[in-house]
């Protein structure tokens, strides 16, 4: 999930990855299944507390995760599985073909945050890691992805060891550079559908450290937020400022501009139709005494749904173009507005999937440990594995990662724990780990044909 980066539920959101699902052949594990499940998860657990604390204690940042991708090929190499490295620049893909049935792709994001680790914890991490431009930065696990890979390798692990119940073909991929929201489409893009079996299903999950730890959440429909990107060039003719009357002042047609963007939300949008347009940031101007040439302002957008981002970004631009006009800018002199690269869109997950899996989850783990989550404002570029051309039904659930007293005690005084992305935040990885393995498990499970 990253936090930088926000869409709606409802008809709107139907043409997005609802692609139509036709469940064939589901059958609920055995009540013997998920106890050999469970054996074989509490055997793995000390081998897997070793790799995720190496994890946590090594973060790497967005396509550098060659320490974090090496790991996991080995790992999956090791249970026998077809592994290609440098899948999308440091993605990991790996195939296990276990007879006729479905495909479903396993994903964990594998990045770190550029943050300084304040968690006391024998395995903080203290290292300071290049970014991919070269830059330097203190670096933490802050989003629990070194959670997501461990929980991946567990996963592979359980699968592999108890291939004789299950049929079909699974496909593990390593993802990089998910803060960011760039390296699921680098993969796909690298052939990760085309180069590689194309997954019927596509799964993955997120933990959190505001739930409590081991507690499984799923969202239906819309789930984390578009964020898209846009600069405002405004431009003007610059000049004294003693003499206004003979230039174009940017600086007032920048403040007219920024106050008319807040009517796209308030004026243009259907009430109750959730969005945010944000100007974060605006400099123009040198000196008092100069009227300058530009102003520039950087806005973030967030939304449930493409139609409702596509209306923001033309009421910017119309707003923009016409309030030039009404200032008197020349025809060059116009305000410019850029979306810019690197977009997330809406995760929506598939409904049906989505409450076929959450009834899965109610018979492995209890009724009393599974629970539905709003949609967050967050956006997560898992999203891309279910948009494609191929519309693949897709599922990102939740896992709680908080310790479950500290979350009651900031509770009780009115306040929340420190998020992902804190530099505070503190992921228990006893029993998330159980609850990652055995949650991407049972879902796999539940969509192969048993044998
Ligand atoms: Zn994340």
């Amino acid at each position: 999930m990253t936090t930088k980066h926000f869409l709606q539920a409802g008809t709107a959101c139907l043409g997005l990855g609802l692609a139509l699902v036709s469940f064939t052949p589901l059958r609920a594990a055995s009540a013997e299944t998920r106890q050999a499940v469970q054996a074989r998860v509490a055997a793995e657990f000390a081998s897997l507390e070793a790799i995720y604390k190496q994890l946590h204690a090594n973060p790497e940042l967005a396509f550098m995760e060659f320490e974090a991708a090496a790991l996991l090929a080995k790992e999956l190499r090791a249970l026998g599985i077809e592994v290609t490295e440098k899948v999308g620049n440091t993605g990991v893909v790996g195939v296990l073909k276990n007879g006729a049935g479905p495909t479903v792709l396993l994903r964990a994001d594998m990045d770190g945050l550029p943050v300084k680790e304040l968690v006391d914890i024998p395995w903080a991490s203290k290292a300071v890691k290049k970014d991919i431009t070269g830059k330097e930065y203190p670096t933490m696990h802050a989003c629990g992805h070194d959670l997501h890979v461990t929980g991946l390798i567990g996963a592979a692990r359980t699968l592999v060891a108890l291939k004789d119940r299950w049929r079909g073909t699974i496909v593990f991929i390593g993802q990089p550079a998910e803060e960011g929201v760039s390296g699921a489409r680098a993969m796909l893009t690298d052939g990760l559908y085309t180069r590689f079996p194309r997954p019927d299903y596509a799964l993955g999950l997120h933990v959190f450290s505001y739930l409590p730890a081991g507690l499984v959440g799923y969202t239906e429909g819309p789930a984390y937020a578009s964020s898209w990107s846009v600069d405002v060039a405004v431009r003007g003719v610059g000049g004294h400022g003693s003499t206004p009357h003979v230039t174009k002042d940017p600086v007032v047609l920048a403040a007219q501009i920024v106050l008319a963007l807040q009517t796209i939300v308030s004026r243009e949008l259907a009430p109750g139709t959730p969005a945010v347009v944000t100007v974060g940031s605006i400099h123009g101007g040198t000196r008092r005494n100069i009227i300058g040439e530009e102003v520039k302002l950087e806005l973030t957008l967030r939304g449930y749904d493409d139609k409702v981002m596509e209306q923001l970004v033309a009421a910017i631009r119309r707003i923009c173009d016409g309030l030039g006009r009404a200032a008197g800018m020349p025809e060059d002199r116009l305000p410019v507005v850029a979306l810019q690269p690197g977009r997330a869109n809406v995760t929506v997950n598939t409904p049906e999937l989505t409450r076929k899996l959450a009834e899965t989850f109610r018979t492995w783990f209890g009724a009393d440990r599974v629970q539905p989550v709003p949609p967050i404002t967050g956006a997560e570029d898992f999203s891309e594995y279910g948009r494609t051309v191929h519309r693949v039904p897709a599922v990102i659930w939740t896992v709680g990662a908080g310790d479950p007293a500290q979350i009651e005690a900031a509770k009780k005084q009115g306040k929340s724990v420190p998020t992902n992305h804190s530099p505070d935040a503190r992921f228990l990885h006893d029993p998330t780990l159980q609850a990652c393995v055995t949650s991407l498990t049972a879902a796999t499970l539940e969509l192969m044909p048993v044998k």
